[in-house]
């Protein structure tokens, strides 16, 4: 079996954002997909790591923020190499704007944002898998939606751009683990792929 087959599955790239009282967060996701046209219903997959999968299974209310191929890599550290639990990631943000459900969703670098309210979710141990009815829908721009190819290829840096380290590096972020030895049970940080994603430097 041949695992480098599931790397050939194309994907977007999306903001998934949320909002508890009124604290907002959000993070990055590759994995939305429209899964019914009548009712108009769309499946997110998060992580359980982030502190938005556990506003959403709270609240089950979210925003799809459609990342554009003008989106910048400022935008992925912001939303995709932090926690929610340690910075407000909206924080000196200038390009969001609220939806009718009250969630923040993205206007720069974006081509479009849907509304949803989750229908279901099945526990998918290291994810939950919600489905959801979309309220919302609005295209923003004529850009073309970034694939989740298109940003290894023109937008993560490459690595002659990273300061000289030694250690290992995340092939799917960039991160740099420094030391001698990678734990086996080492998670990136960053987008959360373990020790199978690492290659020495
Ligand atoms: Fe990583």
């Amino acid at each position: 079996m041949d695992l480098n087959a599931l790397n050939r599955i194309s994907y977007g790239l999306y903001v998934l954002s949320v909002r508890l009282g009124d604290k907002d967060n959000g993070c990055i996701v590759n994995t939305v997909t429209q899964v019914t046209s009548s009712p108009t219903r769309i499946a997110v997959t998060v992580n359980k790591q982030n502190l938005t999968h556990d506003v959403l299974l709270h609240t089950g209310s979210f925003n799809v923020s459609v990342i554009s191929e003008s989106a910048k890599f400022a935008l992925f550290k912001r939303f995709g190499f932090q926690s929610g639990r340690d910075a407000d990631k909206f924080d000196g943000l200038s390009g969001a704007r609220r939806a009718a459900n009250q969630i923040a969703y993205i206007t720069e670098g974006i081509c479009a944002y849907l509304s949803a309210k989750v229908i279901s979710s099945v526990d998918l141990g290291t994810h939950t898998l919600f489905i959801a009815e979309v309220t919302e829908c609005e295209v923003l721009s004529e850009d073309a939606p970034m694939t989740y190819a298109y940003y290894h290829a023109n937008v993560k840096p490459k690595p002659e751009e990273s300061p000289a380290a030694k250690g290992f590096r995340c092939k799917i972020c960039g991160y740099i683990y420094e030391g001698e030895e990678l734990p086996p049970d080492f998670i990136c940080p960053w987008c959360k792929h373990g020790v199978e994603d690492f290659e020495k430097i």
